[in-house]
């Protein structure tokens, strides 16, 4: 089963997509994980990608598109994946449906968690996340269960993103809504589309997440 998360930054996707990833075997794909990774290597996309980043702008669909069909071509694909961050414009959706038609993949859900705007500055200004094994937390509104150890892994190492400040969140929500928000039509134009509520506490969401992939 292969899904798309949609959704501003801080709805929840990557939440909930480690959350599938770890029960359902599904493997998240996360283009913002995948820039990151590029940046910390130093490869030639990630010395591209960082300024636009921190500026809390996107990065070109070329570089998108071709990141993702690389992805795609690994074996773990084959079993399930979960979008998350991916796509991100009108153009890369439509890649997307090429890519996945090529490789004789198919689409089953999109699933958007909306959202009340006001929350998500919190939201985002408040993730954290472990150093070592990527597990994700909030000041607020996941705390790990002992100070200063990560529940996943025990690490004490913990990383904040350097684009997840006021600022750059209130550029990536305008992004968002010029740029993102159209392909929920997209998606609705194709029978995919399916709303939840992004606003509920995180089990509440994977119950409702889980309910759509079980029905499909
Ligand atoms: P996204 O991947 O959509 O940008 P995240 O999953 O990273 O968003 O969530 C942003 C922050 O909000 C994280 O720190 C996460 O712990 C927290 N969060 C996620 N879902 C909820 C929720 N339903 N209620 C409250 N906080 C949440
Ligand atoms: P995210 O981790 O999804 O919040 O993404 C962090 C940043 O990476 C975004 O603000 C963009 O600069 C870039 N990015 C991630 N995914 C995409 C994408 N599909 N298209 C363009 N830029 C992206």
């Amino acid at each position: 089963m292969n899904i798309i998360l949609l959704g501003p930054p801080g709805a929840g996707k990557g939440t909930q997509a480690q959350r599938l990833q770890a029960e359902r075997g599904m493997v998240q794909l996360s283009t913002g994980d995948m820039l990151r990774a590029a940046v910390a290597a130093g490869t030639p996309v990630g010395l591209k990608a960082k300024a636009v980043m921190d500026a809390g702008q996107l990065v070109s669909d070329d570089i998108m598109i071709a990141l993702i069909s690389d992805r795609l071509e690994q074996p773990d694909a084959k079993g399930g994946v979960i979008f998350d961050g991916f796509p991100r414009t009108t153009a890369q959706a439509e890649a997307l449906d090429a890519m996945l038609a090529e490789k004789g993949l198919k689409l089953d859900s999109v699933v958007e968690l909306t959202v009340d705007e006001n929350a998500l500055v919190e939201r985002v200004t408040g993730r954290f996340s472990c150093a070592k094994c990527g597990a994700g937390y909030h000041d607020r509104f996941k705390q790990t269960r002992v100070a200063g150890v990560c529940d996943a892994c025990g690490s004490t190492e913990f990383k904040r993103r350097p684009d997840d400040n006021e600022a750059t969140v209130r550029q990536r929500m305008a992004e968002y809504h010029e740029k993102t928000a159209p392909i929920s039509n997209y998606y609705a134009d194709k029978g995919l589309l399916k709303r939840i509520d992004g606003m509920a506490d995180m089990d509440k969401v994977h119950a409702d997440l889980a309910a759509i992939l079980n029905a499909g």
